[in-house]
């Protein structure tokens, strides 16, 4: 039966939770009812061990799948993960999130349930998608699926399990990423793009222990001072990162990009509220919205060491580590970025004339995406998406990073796209999360038909 609301209540009911070591075994049934519903349809199936180790506890498999072998025709990978985010009743559900239930909002039908948005909505979508083509009796492309278990849990050992197993999956000509969300309740929504990331510590070591600030107040160079210092100079009045060279190798903006950003609805009052911010930088809500999308940014997030307890504390740290973080854009490189940060504070430090000691730690750095929205395969499904929905789809970008799409996409030598299914009002990741009927039954419609649309495109 091709029904992708029975299939999504089934997958909803396992608690596929990466995050808690102890639903190893809902992870496990999940990616086995997943494997059976692609053996059944014809497709070699191989769950693969995840190569990330670190002896305490076993993280989720990849499961990978070819279905279609034919030389003559596109081979597309299809992403999503099969694991969801921690749900309890006590956080404030009003349903068992692992209980999905259909109810009418306002006329429109929705399922609630952790993973009905993400990324469970999704999978059932796109499996129902491939079953009907099948009982049509043709497949207009290849399919090669890549589902992972850990993406909710920072994709624990997915680049390492990928490169270890993707020959199997063979060459590929194209990647959908099926796990994002529409921007506006009101238009189907594409993704094209991420920032990137590099996090930094900027550690700084005094005494050899603590000091009682009765004795050392006064008296010694304090670790934290010279922190403080740094922190303060790293972004300046007008919100700009001050390391020297960092805006060098951002993309300039062009007309035609632009004018993407004409089509987008986005009511500032509405996004302050949902995310629960009293200020923001800009009224204007286009270049609030490029700053979030394609223009790089620095915060300072905490302080490893300092006293941060409740109450007074007459305490000296003999050393603190400061955590600051920049979401990078094209072209700039992570590697790069994180080297001209760690020259310029080594400069602000041997500024400060301390005989304190400096180390700057590149905490973890990842790469943006950004996808062509004139390719091919965005160009195929904005045409699809408007014919299904009789609307405009709108093109976004967000503000975080997904490390493993531009992975992929350099591992395959392919392009990669993301195709919104639910709605960002699903709330992913929160409590009551959802899907509406509508989408879930359109994105298995609209994926039909797009990969009905490519068999006729050459993609590579
Ligand atoms: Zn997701």
């Amino acid at each position: 039966m091709v029904d992708p609301v029975a299939l999504l209540k089934e997958l909803v009911r396992m608690p596929s939770v990466s995050a808690d070591p102890s639903r190893a075994g809902d992870s496990q049934r999940t990616v086995e009812f997943i494997r059976d519903r692609l053996v059944q349809l014809g497709a070699e199936v191989n769950i693969v061990d995840n190569e990330k180790t670190d002896g305490v506890r076993r993280y989720n498999p990849m499961l990978l799948a070819r279905l279609g072998d034919d030389p003559d025709k596109n081979t597309l990978a299809l992403y999503s993960h099969y694991d969801v985010q921690p749900a309890l009743l006590e956080d404030g559900w009003d349903t068992e999130p692992f209980e999905p239930l259909e109810r009418d909002i306002n006329g429109e039908s929705y399922i609630y349930g952790r993973g009905t948005n993400d990324d469970k909505g999704p999978i059932a979508a796109t499996l129902c998608a491939v079953e009907e083509l099948v009982q049509e009796g043709s497949l207009p492309v290849n399919f090669r699926f890549i589902y992972e278990g850990e993406e909710e849990s920072g994709s624990n050992g997915f680049e390492e399990t990928l490169r270890k197993h993707h020959e199997w999956l063979g060459k590929i000509d194209g990647i959908l990423i099926l796990d994002t969300s529409w921007f506006t309740d009101d238009a189907p929504g594409l993704d094209y793009g991420f920032r990137g990331l590099a996090y930094m510590g900027i550690e700084i070591q005094g005494p050899v222990k603590d000091v009682h600030s009765g004795l050392g107040g006064g008296i010694i160079p304090e670790p934290m001072d010279d922190l403080v210092k740094i922190l303060s100079r790293l972004v300046d009045g007008h919100n700009r990162v001050t390391v020297p060279g960092f805006y060098d190798d951002v993309a300039p903006l062009t007309p035609e990009e632009k004018a993407l950003y004409d089509n987008i609805s986005f009511d500032l009052e509405q996004f302050k509220q949902s995310n629960g911010l009293n200020a923001l930088l800009t009224d204007d809500p286009k270049q609030l919205l490029m700053d979030n999308w394609r223009n790089p940014s620095l915060s300072i997030h905490g302080i490893e060491g300092a006293f941060s307890e409740k109450g007074g504390k007459t305490v000296i740290p003999a050393k603190v580590i400061g955590k600051v973080s920049m979401r990078l854009v094209p072209n700039q490189d992570p590697k790069k970025i994180a080297e001209l940060f760690t020259d310029y504070v080594e400069k602000l430090f041997k500024d400060l004339k301390s005989p304190n000691r400096l180390t700057v730690h590149t905490m973890a750095t990842g790469d943006w995406w950004y996808g062509d929205p004139s390719h091919v395969l965005y160009e195929k499904a904005r045409g699809i998406l408007r014919d299904y929905w009789g609307v405009e789809p709108t093109l976004t970008r967000s503000g975080g990073s997904i490390p493993i799409i531009p992975f992929m996409e350099k591992l395959f030598g392919a392009s990669a796209i993301a195709i919104g299914v639910g709605q960002n009002s699903d709330g992913a990741h929160s409590q009551n999360e959802r899907i509406r009927v509508k989408n879930l039954v359109g994105a298995k419609e609209v994926l039909k038909r797009y990969f009905q649309m490519l068999s006729a495109v050459k993609l590579s």
